[in-house]
């Protein structure tokens, strides 16, 4: 529920209502604005009844919010939440692009794609140390180690540095070591695991499930943001349909549809939406082109030898040209490359 406070509506009002709220069982948001204060209902609005709060002398309107998603919406919040990614900024008319392997590998490796990537102008590096992989005997990634890995070239390059998490039980863990966790497709309805996140403070790339509808996905960033974690970014990766031709299908169509829906920053992740080196790129500036706030983007120092995702990752030439790219696409669209 939305409510609108009048004019004359003081602070002191405002914490009178909002203890209301709570009161009624209902979780309370203030949001205030330069010209009217709005407060927010969270939670099952039939209690709102209770309180009897559209008739409160100082409340002008109270609207429900439509969609079943109450903190996400752009009903609630219509100003766009810009993220801070270890002081880069995601949403908000900035253009952010995160680069790096797969997974973690060895030190020197992560440490020349991140001076790469860092060159060309990405904004922050990837990597996983935690690898959900379909076979069991795939490389699973370093783990703890590959974290340490990656802070040591976060550290050395001055880039913030993104990372799956695959358990909730790990959250405490990589939350030391990352600047903003990943939460992959393969869990993006993993309730408990997005809850742990959403207990955390730090930056969440949730993206969507290989299955999932953009509405689940907003669900699933409801959960994070309920437990109050408000920096989480969408990220769109491509879905399974009948098309066979490439891994997966970028769903693009979900880039204008989430942006609409929601305030929270929406990137795109051109490498898994489609699974071939050499379509990266046009997705890429397609993405740029239809909305998205970002990318991220698989790029491997040499991918020949990369442990996983070598044939979808860019050699760093091929991102440096793309960066260049990008530029023109981003400016066109009156964004900014941060
Ligand atoms: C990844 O980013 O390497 C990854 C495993 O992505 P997804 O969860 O989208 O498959
Ligand atoms: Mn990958």
């Amino acid at each position: 529920m939305i409510i609108v406070l009048k004019p004359n509506a003081t602070k002191a009002d405002a914490d009178e209502l909002l203890e209301l709220i709570e009161s009624a069982g209902l979780k309370p948001l203030y949001m205030p604005g330069v010209e009217r204060t709005v407060l927010g209902a969270i939670g099952d609005e039939r209690l709102l009844g209770k309180i009897h709060i559209e008739s409160h002398p100082l409340v002008e309107k109270v609207t429900p919010i439509l969609t079943s998603f109450k903190m996400v919406s752009r009903e609630l919040q219509r100003q766009d939440t810009v993220v801070d990614l270890g002081g880069a900024k995601i949403g908000g008319g900035n253009f952010t692009v995160i680069a790096g392997p797969c997974a973690v590998e060895a030190e020197e490796i992560m440490l020349a794609t991140a001076n790469a990537v860092k060159k060309s102008g990405a904004h922050g590096i990837r990597g996983g140390a935690y690898k959900p992989r379909s076979s069991p005997y795939s490389f699973q990634g370093l783990g703890l180690e590959g974290l340490k890995i990656l802070n040591n070239v976060s550290n050395q390059t001055g880039l913030p540095a993104v990372t799956e998490v695959v358990e909730a039980g790990d959250v405490a863990q990589v939350e030391k070591y990352a600047h903003a966790f990943q939460i992959g497709a393969r869990n993006m309805q993993n309730f408990r695991l997005l809850q742990a996140v959403g207990q955390s403070r730090k930056p969440v790339i949730l993206k969507r499930g290989m299955a999932a509808t953009a509405d689940d996905l907003l669900m699933s960033a409801e959960y994070i943001v309920s437990e109050g974690n408000g920096n989480v970014i969408l990220c769109e990766r491509g879905i399974r349909t009948f098309e066979t031709a490439t891994r997966n299908t970028l769903d693009l169509n979900a880039i204008p549809y989430l942006k609409e829906k929601t305030h929270l920053p929406v990137v795109v992740d051109p490498s898994h939406g489609t699974g071939v080196r050499d379509y990266v790129a046009p997705m890429a500036k397609a993405a740029a082109a239809c909305g998205a706030d970002g990318l991220l983007i698989e790029v491997h120092a040499n991918p020949k030898i990369a442990m996983s995702d070598g044939y979808q990752s860019l050699y760093p030439e091929q991102f440096d040209k793309l960066m260049d790219e990008l530029a023109l696409v981003v400016e066109a669209i009156g964004k900014k490359m941060t």
